[in-house]
């Protein structure tokens, strides 16, 4: 049985002093047992997110990373330095990535692996744009995003990461797909996952859901059969992240 996990991505929001503050907050509204429970803050953040959590339920994840160990990259982040301070998850080719910053499959792919060599969890997020769904791509197109994502990751690692479906139109839109829409592309996910490696590694992979989720959407889509909870952004900001990840 896989353990749901619900991660709230915030985005380029809340200072290190408000980051306390929201975390003091929402701590008692998110305890929970059955589920994980992420909290991926921005950068400067961290550290203070990781002190304010402690003794709680609740992971801090990083947003992003590069995928060098270290060297002239000015403002980025390396990897051995987001666990040198604790942090075991970290959100790899999120869509915003992939539109402002020009990430592409392969730095996911790069991200992805540094991530599993330094003992992190990525969070790996893939998903269609509106024109795509209208065009009737939308799998096709996961399915190359997953299939680079994994490039050379090893089984034993792959059973550890968690994908999220976020399709680009249902980001920060308030519109939410149906249930039916993100379990037919989790489905096709890990059916992508089970050509890869084998069905073992499809069973125990997360995919989560991710798009406008509510603390109304949540129990239905949480409830599809190929859907490990949720990356939530707006709502992750809210004394209704505690819904969400109480959704049952
Ligand atoms: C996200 O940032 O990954 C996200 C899903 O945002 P929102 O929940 O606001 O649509």
């Amino acid at each position: 049985m896989r353990k749901k996990i619900i991660a709230g991505n915030w985005k380029m929001n809340k200072t290190p002093t408000e980051t306390v503050t929201l975390i003091e907050e929402l701590k008692p509204l998110v305890q929970n047992e059955k589920e994980d429970v992420v909290f991926c803050v921005p950068a400067i953040s961290l550290a203070a997110a990781l002190e304010a959590a402690k003794g709680s339920n609740i992971e801090i994840g990083a947003q992003n990373m590069h995928f060098e160990e270290n060297g002239a990259y000015t403002g980025e982040i390396a990897p051995g330095m987001l666990t040198d301070i604790g942090v075991n998850y970290v959100i790899i080719g999120h869509s915003e990535r992939r539109e402002y910053f020009a990430e592409t499959d392969r730095t996911v792919n790069k991200k992805v692996l540094k991530a599993f060599e330094h003992g992190m969890t990525p969070i790996i997020c893939c998903g269609e744009s509106l024109v795509q769904r209208e065009q009737g791509v939308t799998i096709d197109w996961v399915r190359q995003q997953i299939k680079i994502a994994f490039l050379n990751v090893k089984k034993e690692q792959a059973k550890e990461a968690v994908i999220a479906y976020e399709p680009i139109w249902a980001i920060g839109t308030g519109k939410v797909a149906t249930s039916a829409q993100a379990q037919e592309v989790c489905k096709a996910i890990r059916e992508c996952i089970k050509e890869i490696y084998d069905s073992g590694t499809a069973k125990e992979i997360r995919i989560q859901y991710g798009g406008s989720v509510t603390a109304d959407s949540a129990a239905e889509l949480f409830s599809q059969d190929d859907i490990d909870g949720g990356l939530v952004g707006g709502a992750s900001l809210k004394p209704d992240f505690g819904r969400i990840v109480n959704y049952r």
